[in-house]
């Protein structure tokens, strides 16, 4: 069953370590945005029942009650049986709360990043460790207790005695789902900005080298599996059960529709992607089309799930030579019919996935 994904890009900050299409906007893009968003909603033709809706942005958390109430009446409902908010700290409060579980929001993702105040200061961030422990309390005494936490590693001043004060906070908070990231160093982040262009801000000269960012990604990945997390694909973790069903479809390379600023879709052959600046979405009637290569997507996309893939006979006699050369290198493994990341290949991912194009 396919999925749904709706931007909302506007937050109260833009933290230096984001590259998304998303950040501070005045009312009149607010409002320009609702309608353009809502007129692309109605429009669509469903030929399907969605099974899963994303809001992600941005901070959908700081939609109106009258927006999110509008979308939920131009999708159609009846199947949904996971929809997610993304939240940023501080924006859950019990007045929220009832409204997004009026609107049949039954899970939410929290933008964390990290519980170090020192850390989450430097990029922008306004909570703090005691209002994520207040909010999931409060999520969890209303009914809404599929909680995820993003964390990030190779933040400005992270070291690996803050990387366990952090994961001291996750092991007591126990939400059923973790997203570990590593800080990418591009010119879409201003921090990525900064570093490439050798500058001062942001804290850029306190990001952690590679090494240590390394050293910080495995300590928090090995501490997670320690509390008990399923490693089911390279960035998230869960408690049994507890899988993004949304986010899965995208590693299985199921169908989903996306609504929205920057947001992308993909019918089973052909990928579509909305403009990713306010100008580029309010004039495009009609998004771009790739299509896809299925056989790549399934090793480029398919791979990041820890479990693997079975390729078809053709697939393993097409991709002979990069399986064999990461094979030899220790980096890809079998598993009976299947082929799948070994632990070390998850810091290196991209780089294996990059031999899987155009072969
Ligand atoms: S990290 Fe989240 S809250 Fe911060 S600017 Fe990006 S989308 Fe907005």
């Amino acid at each position: 069953m396919p999925g749904v994904y709706i931007s909302y890009p506007f937050c109260s900050q833009k933290c230096s370590f984001c590259n998304f299409a998303s950040g501070v906007s005045g009312p009149d893009t607010i409002a320009r945005y609702r309608c353009a968003l809502l007129a692309e909603i109605r429009a669509h033709e469903w030929a399907w029942q969605p099974e899963t809706l994303y809001f992600g942005g941005g901070t959908p958390s700081l939609m109106t009650g009258e927006l999110l109430r509008e979308m939920m009446a131009a999708v159609p409902c009846e199947g949904l049986t996971e929809v997610t908010l993304e939240c940023a700290p501080g924006t859950v409060t019990p007045e929220a709360i009832a409204l997004w579980k009026e609107c049949g929001i039954n899970r939410v993702s929290l933008g964390v990043q990290s519980f170090v105040t020192k850390e989450l200061r430097q990029t922008g961030r306004r909570h703090d460790a005691q209002i994520v422990e207040r909010e999931i309390e409060m999520l969890r005494h209303s009914g809404l207790s599929n909680i995820n936490i993003d964390l990030i590693a190779g933040l400005p001043e992270q070291t690996l005695a803050s990387m366990d004060e952090s994961l001291g906070w996750i092991e007591s908070l126990s939400a059923p789902h973790v997203s570990l990231y590593i800080f990418e160093i591009d010119e879409d982040s201003r921090l990525g900005n900064e570093i490439l262009l050798g500058g001062q801000r942001y804290g850029a000269p306190r990001v952690p080298n590679d090494e240590l960012t390394a050293q910080l990604y495995e300590k928090a990945s090995q501490a997670l599996r320690g509390f008990g997390y399923h490693h089911y694909e390279i960035s998230n973790y869960a408690h049994a059960g507890f899988e993004s069903k949304h986010n899965l479809k995208y590693w299985l390379l199921e169908p989903y529709v996306g609504f929205g600023l920057d947001a992308h879709s993909f019918d089973g052959h052909v990928r579509y992607s909305n403009g990713d600046t306010f100008e580029a979405y309010f004039q495009s009637a009609k998004p771009p089309q790739t299509t896809s290569d299925s056989a790549e997507e399934h090793f480029f996309v398919g791979l990041r799930l820890l479990d693997g893939i079975e390729p078809t006979p053709l697939e393993w006699q097409r991709f002979a030579e990069p399986i064999a050369k990461w094979e030899s290198a220790g980096m890809l493994e079998r598993a009976g019919t299947r082929l799948r990341l070994t632990p070390p290949a998850v810091l290196v991912s991209n780089e294996i996935f990059q031999e899987f194009l155009n072969v």
